[in-house]
């Protein structure tokens, strides 16, 4: 009790953190006990989406202010953030999925923040901290038992410039290549990837496509083989071509 007393004198203003939180990607049972603490201890939740963390706080009986940040939210927003840190709030940053930051707006408000509290984060009035858990990215690659040692990932591939440099870069790639994909476009890619990979050529050891689609829900799956198999099985099954999608591809 003395201690924080002494604390208070000595840096004057109160300490806040910013809590970065990973959430489920789709099971909401996946979540640590250490996020639900945090939620539930936090002044403000700044949300992707309110309406989508609405849904897991309800089912962790949360009750939280919320206020949303995206990535079409205006500048004033990110002020209105900072100004709460400022003041000594705690607040808890989620994305709609995952870890935020990772293919998300949360990387771009971190930075802001960063660069706006540059000093307040090093003499300790702010605090940044991590509350790790699931990702897509990582999920995908712990299910599909590849070389993942190290890997790259693209995160969303651009949808015109640059996506056939790209498609050429996985094709030569030496390490496992994993990015994220949407439904609109993944028979698409898989076109694009039999047309890039050996796959469809008499090479003896084809680069490998593994698609890990709704990773955690009712209608998880995983599909793995050359590029044209793949690409064969979603044509075969247009029931199957929904959902969210990591992609895969191997050596
Ligand atoms: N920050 C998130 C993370 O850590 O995984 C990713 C956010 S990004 C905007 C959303 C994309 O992640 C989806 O379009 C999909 O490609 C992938 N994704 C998210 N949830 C998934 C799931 N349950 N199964 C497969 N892919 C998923």
């Amino acid at each position: 009790m003395i201690i924080g007393n002494l604390h208070h004198l000595c840096y004057g203003a109160r300490m806040s953190t910013l809590s970065i939180i990973a959430t489920p990607i789709g099971n909401l049972e996946d979540i640590t006990l250490r996020a639900l603490k945090a939620l539930a201890t936090a002044d403000i939740i700044l949300c992707e989406d309110t309406r989508v963390t609405k849904k897991l706080l309800d089912r962790h009986g949360i009750k939280k202010q919320t206020l949303s940040y995206h990535a079409h939210s205006k500048l004033s927003r990110v002020w209105e953030i900072v100004d709460y840190l400022k003041k000594g709030r705690n607040l808890a940053l989620v994305s709609d999925a995952g870890t935020p930051g990772i293919s998300d707006p949360g990387s771009e408000l971190v930075k802001k923040i960063r660069q706006e509290l540059e000093n307040e984060i090093r003499t300790g009035k702010v605090k940044i901290e991590t509350i790790p858990g699931p990702s897509a990215l990582t999920s995908a690659l712990s299910v599909a038992g590849v070389p993942c040692a190290d890997f790259t990932f693209l995160g969303f591939l651009p949808h015109k410039k640059g996506r056939e440099t790209l498609f050429k870069e996985i094709s030569q790639s030496v390490r496992t290549v994993v990015f994220y994909e949407s439904p609109h476009r993944i028979v698409k890619t898989l076109e694009s990837l039999e047309e890039h990979l050996n796959g469809n050529t008499d090479d003896a050891s084809p680069q490998i496509v593994t698609i890990c689609r709704e990773l955690t829900k009712i209608f998880e799956e995983v599909v793995q083989g050359t590029a044209k198999e793949v690409k064969n099985y979603f044509e075969e099954h247009p029931d199957k071509v929904r959902g969210e999608f990591v992609v895969i591809v191997s050596g």
